[in-house]
């Protein structure tokens, strides 16, 4: 088998149209889709699409710095969304994994107080998550190579500033 799962970009064009039927069977009417950035970026559009919802928000959360290398805790990076614009919506949370699913407690926490409802949706759930999202399109144990993050960029950028 394969040391690592592979998501091109034509397997993830298959991925969010299931993903988001599976959102549409279930009968769940999102009012905003809150990605989680960068990754969930692109699940967020292509179930933006797929479900008819134009309401998007992001929230930036940063853990990983490599391969299986990461900070002790996720953290939330400025500009953190308006509670106000959540407050009694149902809210749909869309990211690329769910791995220890420490990014998605975080998120599905801060909404919890002000929402209506809250549900997670990603492309893959690996086994140990502390998450267990109600929209999975397939489940891995093993390391996935995004199409959007297997190259490394065109340029490094250092000490970036998100909200200046
Ligand atoms: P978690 O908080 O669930 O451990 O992981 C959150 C984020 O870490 C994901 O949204 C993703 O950006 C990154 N991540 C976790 N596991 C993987 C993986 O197997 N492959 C890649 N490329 N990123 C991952």
């Amino acid at each position: 088998m394969a040391e690592r799962e592979e998501l091109t970009w034509e397997l993830f064009g298959s991925a969010g149209r299931e993903l988001a039927q599976q959102v549409a069977d279930s009968g769940y009417e999102p009012d905003v889709i809150l990605s989680i950035a960068r990754g969930g970026l692109f699940v967020a559009g292509a179930l933006g699409y797929a479900l008819d919802v134009k309401n998007l928000h992001v929230m930036n959360v940063e853990f990983y710095t490599g391969v299986g290398e990461r900070l002790e805790l996720p953290v939330m990076l400025p500009p953190v969304p308006n509670a106000v614009d959540l407050t009694g919506a149902k809210v749909l949370i869309a990211d690329d994994v769910a791995d220890t699913g420490a990014t998605l407690k975080l998120v599905r926490d801060f909404c919890a107080d002000h929402v209506a409802d809250v549900r997670c949706a990603v492309v893959y759930e690996k086994p140990w998550s502390e998450v267990k999202c109600e929209y999975v399109w397939r489940r891995t144990d093993r390391w996935i190579n995004f199409a959007w993050s297997k190259q490394p960029p065109v340029i490094r950028r250092e000490g970036q500033v998100l909200d200046a």
